[in-house]
């Protein structure tokens, strides 16, 4: 089912679902569900997955430094398929325009169509770990915008070369990204608004917001959203602080803030185990005062842990 179905059908209420990341090369995928079925019991009506971009590894030959390139979590479309048959959930697979051609995209939207997959997430993907910019792949998008053009060309049957009479026609439901603190690279965040409009205007049916901590950042956007004439849902995606490292470690990737109160309260945490608890009666507050607000869906970043999410989820479903 789409993600804009489930949040007609709930008529009001507010859903819960979470974000996952592949495991790693080599690594079994039981560690995956073993986080998964902890949350499942809160009822998530889709679960998404991340796709990483490819990254250069050097292998050393007599002296010389091969470059090759490498993906370390590969298998998202795979990973989709698994968890929507083991657990009936839907799932959203994130698509990238960065490492791929627009060909590799057709060939990967074909086989989620194959899989019953239903919901994408288009995303352009940040640049690559040794570049300071996104740099477009040759033959692949510059813009997310682009990408939501090609995967609504699919749903109206034209593919990219090739003319064919499509009877199987897909009916994806895309999501795109939203950032209420604004894109790192956006001038400014009434820019990075009409950009996301532009998104809208190409076809994306709902918005998920970046992690923030500040929940007045994000009524504002989205405020400021239907302003700019985008009226489709906008989901909070939201996360406990885990580690104290946060502190530093999310502003610095993510080019979002954090409120002095949260900051204090982590800075006197003597170990991990105290930063955790913080972190979930944190986002325990935060979900509530979401929730009260009538948001469609609270969308939790799990970073491959589930257990503070399950601690949060139980604080607020
Ligand atoms: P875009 O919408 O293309 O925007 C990128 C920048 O370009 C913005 O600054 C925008 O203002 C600007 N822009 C857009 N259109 C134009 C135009 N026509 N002309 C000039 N400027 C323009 N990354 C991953 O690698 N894998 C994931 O699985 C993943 N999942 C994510 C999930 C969510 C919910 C979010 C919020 C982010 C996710 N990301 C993921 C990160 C995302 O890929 C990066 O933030 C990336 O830098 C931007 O992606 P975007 O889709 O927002 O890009």
């Amino acid at each position: 089912m789409k993600i804009t179905e489930h949040i007609a059908q709930a008529k009001g209420k507010t859903l819960f679902s979470f974000e996952i990341i592949p495991p790693q090369k080599g690594k079994n995928i039981q560690e995956l569900y073993n986080n998964i079925d902890p949350l499942m019991e809160f009822k998530p009506p889709f679960i998404d997955v991340t796709t990483s971009r490819e990254e250069y590894i050097y292998i050393d030959k007599d002296g010389l430094l091969d470059r090759k390139t490498t993906r370390m979590r590969p298998g998202t479309v795979g990973i989709c398929a698994a968890i929507k048959h083991k657990y009936n959930v839907d799932t959203v697979p994130h698509v990238l325009c960065g490492g791929f051609t627009k060909e590799e995209t057709e060939y990967l939207l074909v086989d989620c169509h194959y899989l019953g997959i239903e919901n994408v997430m288009a995303l352009r993907g940040d640049a690559m770990k040794h570049e300071q910019y996104f740099k477009a792949t040759n033959g692949g998008h510059t813009f997310a915008t682009e990408l939501v053009s090609q995967i609504q060309n699919l749903n109206a049957g034209k593919y990219l070369h090739d003319v064919i009479d499509a009877d199987d026609k897909a009916d994806f439901c895309i999501g795109v990204a939203g950032y209420p603190e604004k894109h790192l690279e956006a001038p400014s965040l009434v820019t990075d608004l009409k950009r996301l409009k532009q998104k809208v205007d190409a076809g994306a049916d709902y918005v998920v917001t970046q992690m923030f901590f500040d929940n007045k950042k994000y009524f504002e956007f989205v405020a400021a959203a239907r302003k700019e004439g985008i009226m489709v849902p906008i989901i909070p995606g939201i996360k406990p602080i885990a580690v104290k490292r946060h502190l530093q470690l999310l502003p610095q990737v993510f080019k979002i803030d954090l409120p002095e109160e949260l900051i204090k309260e982590v800075d006197k945490c003597k170990d991990n185990k105290a930063v955790r608890q913080v972190g979930v009666e944190y986002c325990i507050q935060q979900s509530k005062e979401l929730l009260k607000a009538g948001v469609p869906v609270l969308h939790y970043y799990s970073m491959g842990k589930s257990d503070n999410v399950k601690a949060v989820a139980q604080g607020v479903f």
